[in-house]
This record gives C-alpha cells, sequence and structure tokens, in this order.
C-alpha cells in the first residue's frame, strides 16, 4: 500500500498505517472498541502492546502471542511508526511462558521490550497497564493518551498487521467458548456469527444457561441470537445457579435498592477499587454512604462516578454483602447525566496509594470467588468454525453506529464494505464476513445468508 505524507505540528510521517487502519474497520479488539484509526491518528511517546486478557477466564491473546508472534511484533511496529514513538513494549502477564518464549524469538534484535505481569485482576486495565509499565498515572477523568502512550490490545495490532500488509478487513475474531460445556474451545469465528452456533459446538452441559458475552467481570447478558462483535473475546454458558450468572442477571435498578438498605460502610469496596489505586478521587464506601446514609446530599457530590471503570471488583470479589456498588454507579452516572451534570474532575498528577501493591486482587482467587475456577482450563483445545449465517452489528464500536451501504436482497463476497462511517463522525467501517445474500436491514444489524451448496 502506497505511502502519503502529512504534516502535523510541523513534523512529517507516514499515514499510509491509518489510512489502512480505518478501511479495515479496526476497533479496540480488548473489549472497548474504541475506532484505532484515531487512536494512531495521535503522535506518542510509547506504544504498549497489551497482552495480559485482562478477563479471567479467557484463553485467546494467550494462544495469538504463541502462535502469531511474527505478526503481533509486526502490527505493534506498525503502530510505534503510525504513532512515531520512540519506546515499544509488549506487556503480558508472566505465568504465559510459551508466549514470552514465542514473542522473544519474534523480537530478536529489534528495539522492543517485553514487560511482565503478575496474575492479577485488572492487569489489561489501560489505566492500570501505564501505571504497571511506565509509572505515570493517567489524569483522573483521561485516557493513555493524556500522558503520550497508547494502548493496544494484541488482536487489534494483528488485525493492523494485515490490514497493512493484505489489506484484510476485520471480519472474524479470536474467541474463547467456556463455560459448562462439554466442548469448550477457542477459535477465530466470523464477526456476526451467532452465539447459539457456537454454543451447540461445544454442547451446552446444562438447561436454561445464563449467557455471557465479554469475559465474566465486565460482559453482558446475551441471548442466543446474538451476533459475536469485533470485541467479544468470550461466550461463556453458566448454570442459572452459578455465583456469576446470579450476579450477572441483577439490575442496577435492583441493585441500587438492595445497597440503600444494607451497606455497612466496611470500605473493602474501596480497598480492591483499581482507581482508588492510582490516586484517583472514587470511594465507592463513600459513594454508599453519601447516596444511602448521610441525611442530605445534592448530585453534585456524587460525581466520584464519572472515574469508575466498572471493573466489578467491588461487587464481585469484595462486598462481604453482595451488594454492587458498581450498578448504583451506573445507575447514578445516568441521573447525573440525564441532570446535565458533567465530570468535574480532572486532577493531572495523582498519587499512587501507598498499599496498592498489597491491594491488588490475584485472578485465580477472583476466579475461584466468582465460582468459576473449575472452568478453567488453561489450554482450551483449538476449533475450526465457518458459518452460513451472521447478524453484524453497526454499532459494536465506541462513536456513532455506521450507516449501511447495501440493500436487501444484495449479494456481498467476504470483505466487502457493507456499513460506512457517517460523515464527520467519530465510528468504524463494517465489512461482510461471509460470502452471501444480505437478508435483513435495520437501524442496529445487517443480517448475510450463504446461499445453499
Ligand atoms: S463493601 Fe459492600 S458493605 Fe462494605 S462499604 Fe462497600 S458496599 Fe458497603
Ligand atoms: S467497579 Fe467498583 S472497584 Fe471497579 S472502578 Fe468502579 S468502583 Fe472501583
Amino acid at each position: 500500500m502506497g505511502s502519503r505524507i502529512i504534516q502535523k505540528i510541523g513534523v512529517y510521517r507516514t499515514i499510509s498505517i491509518v489510512e489502512a487502519v480505518k478501511d479495515a474497520g479496526i476497533i479496540g479488539a480488548g473489549g472497548a472498541g474504541f475506532p484505532t484509526h484515531v487512536k494512531l491518528e495521535a503522535e506518542v511517546e510509547t506504544v504498549i502492546a497489551n497482552g495480559a486478557e485482562c478477563e479471567p477466564l479467557l484463553s485467546t491473546d494467550v494462544h495469538l502471542m504463541t502462535e502469531r508472534a511474527d505478526d503481533v511484533v509486526a502490527g505493534l511496529k506498525m503502530a510505534g511508526e503510525a504513532t512515531n514513538a520512540s519506546r515499544l513494549i509488549i506487556a503480558l502477564k508472566r505465568k504465559y511462558k510459551e508466549a514470552i518464549a514465542a514473542l522473544e524469538k519474534a523480537i530478536g534484535d529489534d528495539d522492543i521490550e517485553l514487560y511482565l505481569m503478575d496474575n492479577y485482576y485488572p492487569a489489561g486495565d489501560e489505566v492500570e497497564m501505564v501505571h504497571a509499565v511506565t509509572g505515570k498515572i493517567v489524569p483522573e477523568g483521561g485516557i493513555p493518551l493524556d500522558v503520550g502512550i497508547v494502548v493496544s490490545n494484541v488482536n487489534t495490532l494483528l488485525n493492523v498487521y494485515m490490514a497493512e500488509t493484505e489489506d484484510q478487513p476485520v471480519t472474524s475474531r479470536w474467541i474463547t467458548v467456556a463455560g459448562e460445556l462439554h466442548d469448550p474451545y477457542i477459535a477465530e469465528v466470523p464477526v456476526g456469527i451467532k452465539a447459539g452456533e457456537l454454543l451447540n459446538l461445544a454442547g451446552l452441559a446444562t438447561e436454561d444457561p445464563t449467557l455471557i458475552s465479554g469475559g465474566p467481570m465486565t460482559g453482558n447478558i446475551v441471548d442466543f441470537e446474538h451476533g459475536i462483535t469485533k470485541t467479544c473475546g468470550a461466550l461463556i454458558a453458566l448454570p442459572p445457579d452459578n455465583t456469576t450468572a446470579v450476579r450477572k442477571r441483577r439490575t442496577p435498578q435492583v441493585e441500587y435498592r438492595r445497597g440503600q438498605s444494607t451497606c455497612d460502610q466496611c470500605f473493602e469496596c474501596t480497598i480492591v477499587c483499581p482507581r482508588n489505586h492510582v490516586g484517583h478521587d472514587l470511594y465507592p464506601h463513600k459513594l454508599m454512604r453519601n447516596l444511602f446514609i448521610a441525611p442530605k446530599y445534592s448530585k453534585a457530590d456524587l460525581t466520584s462516578v464519572y472515574l469508575c471503570c466498572e471493573c466489578g471488583l467491588c461487587d464481585m470479589y469484595a462486598c462481604p454483602l453482595d451488594l454492587s456498588p458498581r450498578d448504583v454507579i451506573v445507575q447514578l452516572r445516568g441521573e447525573l447525566q440525564e441532570a446535565g451534570i458533567d465530570n468535574p474532575h480532572n486532577r493531572a498528577e495523582p498519587q499512587e496509594h501507598p498499599e496498592k501493591e498489597f491491594r491488588k486482587v490475584n485472578a485465580d482467587r477472583l476466579l475461584t470467588r466468582i465460582g468459576l475456577k473449575k472452568y478453567d482450563l488453561h489450554d482450551f483445545p483449538l476449533r475450526q468454525i465457518t458459518t452460513n449465517e451472521v447478524s453484524i452489528a453497526l454499532d459494536q464500536h465506541v462513536g456513532t453506529p455506521s450507516e449501511p451501504i447495501v440493500e436487501e436482497g444484495q449479494r456481498v463476497n467476504k470483505g466487502d464494505l457493507i456499513a460506512d462511517i457517517p460523515q464527520g463522525a467519530l465510528g468504524s467501517k463494517v465489512h461482510a464476513s461471509i460470502d452471501g445474500t444480505i437478508t435483513k436491514i435495520n437501524d442496529s444489524r445487517i443480517e448475510i445468508t450463504a446461499e445453499e451448496d
């Protein structure tokens, strides 16, 4: 692909990689879904490849780093070139021995550092990772770019490599299919393949399962018709009485009422809070107190809800009374937004909590506490998967949903552009993930069905 030179703040640099990434519809594969071309338009000092596999139970990033180490390293170098970064780092857990060996071989004499992390949650959270790897603290309400850093998931970097070298758009993603199943597995699946199809291949071993898309801590409940998105690293099927399943089925509205009657101000939620660890002004126990115990409060006293990253440690791990400060925060944040109250917190140099290291939550202990340890296979078998039917979301990224550019009945090939970024908006392109005919289009999805052989 040819290069084009632009001038940005007096510095000439190539933007061919950024264009390739935009055309390929690459978004953050780690879960956030931020359009990658926007990240790579920035000029930064450091790019960190995030291989920490933040959510417990997932096993896809470690597989990619082991089996596609050369391509992940090449993708990181391209991201470094696009952003003019002088420092490239791959951060992953020290327990990933095979991946470390493969990456060391792929790096060779290149100037790329490996940073080995302990097995804690949320090691892959961007703010946490930036602090662990560089010692810098992202400002309150900020992002890594504010301290000159881009963090990019290893699956995203693999996509960057495929876009730049093969002109290949994002039509698939790697996923862990786990839980109460006869044959759990990992696989590269077409974007939009339905959850039910992936579970049928694994063989459900429970009736009336609770299905979670995206990881046990931050994922959401979905149904069998759910089309897998570019950001979905896992599909987990749990028995309805499993601890995590029960917890996930509660709603923020119910949690709000439960918190009102029960919180005993034990402080455990704040002890584990990763935003509190980096000195952000977030104290979930104080929010619970202000909201439910203090005789009077104003909504303006509760604005620290904007600093929560919804990691879920306060509710799924910490609270001895099984309350959910996270859900209370989500509910409250919606109320503040409706009332037109913005985030006023923006301290640029918060200080790390002196007990941060001791307060980290071990990922194995977390898995045990949330009732998922028995599903942690470490080495999931690999499967090859194809499908005849996909349902592709138009809003799987941060920003404005993509606009369909195809019509029902139209024939498309895998890789064809089917929805584009609205003019002037933050967004991402969407491509057909299989050959077939467009069978349905609505505001949120495009469905494609392959012809019978
Ligand atoms: S951990 Fe639970 S009971 Fe303790 S302060 Fe937090 S919300 Fe209240
Ligand atoms: S979900 Fe809870 S522990 Fe996590 S950042 Fe928010 S308040 Fe802190």
